[in-house]
Parts: structure tokens; sequence; C-alpha cells
């Protein structure tokens, strides 16, 4: 292994793989190991057509070679097999399931994998949108989503993991999740039942440009899926895989890389050998991994704000994201959190980990959310709602809701370009004036029955955007979000502090703009990284720290010695928390500078 924290692997694909010469390969091969340091390969049997056999010997005796590890891997499209498959309706070649020939075809693909692999990897096009008449057909009466879940359960099982355990029966399959979570179910993957019969997973980090692209992710994704595939198969997430398509500059690409190594992967996967060999953005891969090895190794377990996202679910897609860009430390869970008195790890922040909860609009597609939400609260948990959640759960269950909060919807909208945000002093509210209005739903809550936090609103009508009523020994806090998701990047750098302090797990916040992530872990580590999205410039800002605190100790990232990186930050000032109250819990200050590009991490001391 090159580094000591990950392996990195690259993909290569069938196509390609029946076309390069030994000579070229060995090129390439040194190419890459002088700029990344390649560990392993997965090296595809089928992606339209299979990989020759002559092809694949030749790949593994060169590997060999050069010490790098071989798996499979198989991706699940294929030209149409004959007349009758004219009538089929598949994207991007994916399979129609619901024919023989097709069924037939995967069958052999996945035994001539096993024969020649112990391990293989299944890309992400293991989903099905057919709606070709057969397909219609079999799927009678059934929503699409009830069929497709049931239908990819039966391939998997059927015509991947059965026959191929049958050819090499200790051979280990993985089943890579791409980066559309939200889709999921409307297609077929299913990873609430798959993780039963699979080896491991694998997630799809590929956030390319977060703005360029059709998918429109913002970059946080690359991070925070990680995480809750992390929560879907616990130990059995095998890496990130992220590639450099619609990657404009190379910071672009190379963030990917971060954030997924941010997340504590056991694999970084670069897709895929042609795209990667004489690239310029994996050029600086080998000398960023060394940093990344160095950092990741100092590192607790990842902690953030648990968002509960059950299977199958959709909803507020990505609310999760946009608030990691703008520096909310998030960890997206398939399970809805135990309450916990006390939690585990040594972080400042480790009991609050336990005790906080987010719920969006996708936490109601379970049926039990409003009592889990009622019973978390009542025993002394903080439940955060968003203003999605909120709105669906008064439709689908309006008593529930009233026994928690007066906050009602109807329909109306908040047009907001004051917000009112904490001042220094202890009865302090400053109205901050953002330079264009921003649209919220408009929730409207019984003053003094629920307590606002902090309002936005226009002249003299003002509504809260952050709220909450107490319930039992613990609260549920409501907030709403800009109608449009990417406008909360818009917010006074201000209103987002409020929301950061609000949300926070860790006993860490930053007060600056958007755009700068946090990472928290439970050994009194946390790492900033700054954007490099269009736009972008250095920021300054302070982190805030909760308790006693002296100074901020750099993690060594491998570089040699500076004055100006490698001193301790001394910490700028403390003061009581709640500034009313001069016998309150000290918060303790540092400044931080940082440049879009870069990442720093330290340990609190
Ligand atoms: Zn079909």
């Amino acid at each position: 292994m090159h580094y000591k924290n990950f392996k990195t692997v690259t993909y290569c694909v069938a196509g390609w793989v029946n076309h390069i010469t030994e000579k070229d390969l060995r090129e390439q091969t040194e190419w890459l190991q002088k700029y990344v340091g390649i560990d392993k390969i997965y090296l595809e049997t089928y992606r339209d057509e299979f990989a020759k056999q002559e092809q694949l010997d030749m790949f593994k005796r060169v590997m060999k070679d050069y010490g790098i590890e071989v798996s499979g891997g198989i991706t699940t499209v294929t030209p149409d097999l004959n007349d009758s498959d004219k009538k089929r309706q598949r994207l991007f070649n994916t399979f129609c399931y619901c024919n023989e020939p097709m069924r037939a075809r995967l069958k052999e693909v996945s035994e001539y994998t096993a024969r020649n692999f112990d391990e293989f990897i299944i890309d992400d096009f293991f989903f099905t949108q057919c709606q070709c008449e057969d397909c219609v057909r079999q799927k009678g009466e059934r929503f699409w989503e009830e069929f497709r879940l049931a239908k990819m359960m039966e391939v998997s099982r059927d015509l991947i993991i059965g026959p191929a355990k049958k050819v090499n029966p200790k051979v280990h399959i993985i089943i890579k999740y791409p980066n559309w979570r939200e889709s999921f179910a409307q297609t077929g993957y299913n990873p609430g039942q798959q993780r039963e019969i699979f080896d491991s997973i694998y997630t799809g980090t590929e956030t390319r440009h977060g703005a360029q692209t059709d998918q429109h992710l913002p970059r946080y994704l690359s991070y925070s899926l990680m995480r809750y595939f992390e929560s879907v198969a616990p130990g059995r997430n095998g890496g990130g895989w992220f590639d450099n398509f619609d990657c404009d500059r190379i910071d672009t690409y190379l963030e990917q890389a971060y954030l997924t190594a941010f997340a504590k992967p056991k694999e970084l996967m670069m897709f895929c050998w042609p795209s990667i060999v004489n690239n310029k953005r994996s050029t600086p891969l080998g000398f960023m991994y060394q940093k990344l090895d160095a950092i990741v190794g100092q590192l607790g377990n990842p902690q953030g704000l648990k968002v509960y996202i059950p299977f199958n679910s959709q909803g507020e897609d990505h609310i999760e994201d946009f608030l990691g860009m703008a520096g909310v430390p998030m960890e997206p869970v398939c399970d809805f959190p135990k309450f916990e008195e006390a939690g585990s790890g040594e972080g400042v922040g480790s009991v609050a980990a336990c005790r906080k909860v987010m719920v969006t609009a996708a936490s109601l597609k379970d049926p039990e959310v409003l009592e889990k939400v009622e019973a978390f609260a009542a025993a002394g948990g903080n439940v955060i709602a968003t203003a999605g959640f909120i709105i669906g759960a008064l439709q689908k269950y309006p008593d529930q809701l009233g026994k928690l909060t007066s906050v009602s919807y109807s329909n109306r909208t908040l047009s907001a370009d004051e917000f009112q945000c904490a001042g220094a002093g202890p009865m302090g509210k400053n109205y901050i004036k953002t330079a264009e209005a921003i649209t919220y739903r408009l929730l409207e809550h019984r003053n003094n029955a629920t307590w606002s936090v902090m309002n936005a609103g226009h002249g003299e009508y003002h509504e809260s955007v952050l709220c909450y009523d107490t319930y039992g020994k613990g609260r549920l806090t409501i907030l709403n979000l800009p109608e449009m998701p990417s406008r909360i990047y818009d917010l006074p750098p201000q209103a987002l502090t409020q929301i950061r302090r609000e949300l926070e797990v860790s006993g860490i916040w930053i007060d600056g703009a958007a755009g700068v992530s946090l990472f928290t872990y439970d050994n009194k580590t946390f790492g900033l990284y700054c954007h490099t999205w269009d736009g972008c410039a250095p920021q300054e800002f302070f982190v805030h720290v909760k308790g006693e605190a002296n100074q901020l100790k750099r993690l060594n990232d491998g570089s040699p010695a500076m004055p100006w990186s490698s001193f301790p930050m001394e910490k700028i000032y403390s003061r009581p928390l709640d500034p009313r109250n001069p016998a309150s819990e000290k918060e303790s200050v540092f400044y931080v500078r940082i440049q879009p590009g870069d990442f720093c991490f330290f340990q609190i001391q």
C-alpha cells in the first residue's frame, strides 16, 4: 500500500481493456505510479461487451509486476441482444430484467467474473427504469417503486450473487451505490435489503462542478454520502468513488478526494484508468494523498448532526449538504438514533451528538417518525425539524404535531431581507440587511407558546425562521431555510452562525460566510475546508470552541515546519456563552484565515 490509512484504486473499463497493448499498459502504469500511486485496480469484465480472457490475463500479469492488486468489475449495461429488444425502453443501455435473453446474459457475466476474481464490484448502472410492455405486464397493479425494489432484489440474488457464488464460493461481491440517493427507490436501488445479501457496499462521491452539471450536487455530498452509507452497513462501506468528468479546474476534482478522505474511507476510487492517465487533474493526487494520509491517521471518528434519512425516502433533497457547505458538520443516518444521556468518545460534543437529531421531509417516509420525535424530545433530546418536515407533518399527522408545537402553515410565503441576529452585548439584537430578499415558506408561531431564536422579514413584518418548543425534558426546534436551498449561501454570516450554534454537536462552530465546511471528530480534532466554487475568495472568521481551550495545535500533514503554518494558534479571547449570565459556560475563540482549495486540521488543547 502506498498510504497507511486508505488504498488508492482505479477502475478499468471493458472496452478499453480489450484494446490496450501490453506496452501501452506498462507505460501508463509507470505514469500512474509516478503521479498517483495505485494500490489496486478493478478490472471490468463486462460493459456492453465482454472483456476478452486473454486481455484479463495480460492485465493480471502486468499488474503483478507492479505489485498492484486486481479485483473484478461489472457494469450492467448491454446492447440489444436480439430484434425483440428494439421495443425495450432503456436508459444508458441498462438491462430490462423482464426478458429471458437479458437475464441469461447477466448470469453469464456474473459467472465469468467470479471465475476470474475473488472479489468484484458492480458499477452504479445496476438499476432499471424500463417501462417496456413486458415490464408493464410484470408490474401488474403494483407501483413502480414496489415492483422495482422487489425486482432488483431478485436480480441481485438470482442473477448475480447466486450464480457467482456457485462458480466461486469465496467471491466477495460489492455493490456501488450512486450519488443520487433520493431516486433509489424509484429505480430499484434497495440498500435497506441489499445490504443483507451483498458482502459490502461502495459509495458514489462524484460531485464534480456543483452548478455546471446536470446533477447540481453540493460538494459536501462527497463527505456526507460516505457517512450515510457507513450507517447503512457499518464497517462494510468499501470506499468512495469519484471521477474527473465535468471538473473544470483541478481543485474541483481534488475536492472530491479530500471530502471522501475526511469521511475515513477504506479505499479511494478514481474512476477510471483511461480518464485519469495523462490528465493534469490527476497529477497532484499523489502529493495530496500523502498529506491526507498524515491527517486522517490523527482523526477520531467523524461526528456531526445526525439527519434521519430512512430507506426509500425522498424530500428536501441534499438539505444536509447545503448545510454542510455552510459549515455545519452533518452525519446522515438511515435509522432514527437513540437518545443517550452520555455519549462515547472524548470529544467536547460526544454527549451532544446523541442528544440532537434533525428530521426533514424525507424523514416522513417513516410512518412512526412522529412517535420517535416525541420520545426523543421527551427524554431530553433536541429534535431539529426543517420547514419541510413541519409542513408535511401538519398535513399527515396534524394532531401528533400539535402536541409538540404551536407552529402552523397556510401556504403563504415570507420574503426576508432583514435578519434579527444576536449582538455582542447581553441584550443585543442586530437587524442585518441582505442585498436581495430571500423567500421562505411562512411558518407562523404563537408568540410565547413557541419561542423565536431568530426572526426574518421586511420592514414591520417579521416571522421566526428559528424557534423552539420545550417538551418533556427536551425540545423541538424548528429551522426554516430558504425555499431555494442554494440561497442558504446568501444568508448573512450572523444568521448562519445562529444556525450553526443551534445545530452544533461537537462544541465547535465557525462564524464566517458559507463556503467553508467544518469536519469534527470525537478526539478533539477538527478540520476546515474552503471550497473552490465560482466566485470564491479567501475567508477570515473565528472558530468558537465550547469550554476553556487555550490553543489550536495544527495537525501535521507532513509538510516541513514553517513559522506561519506550524505554530499553534493562541486563543483570542474567551467569554460566557450566555452574555446575560457571566457564570454560564465559556466559549474560547480563535482566529482563522483560509484560502480556497486549502484544508487545515487542528487539535484543541
Ligand atoms: Zn422492460
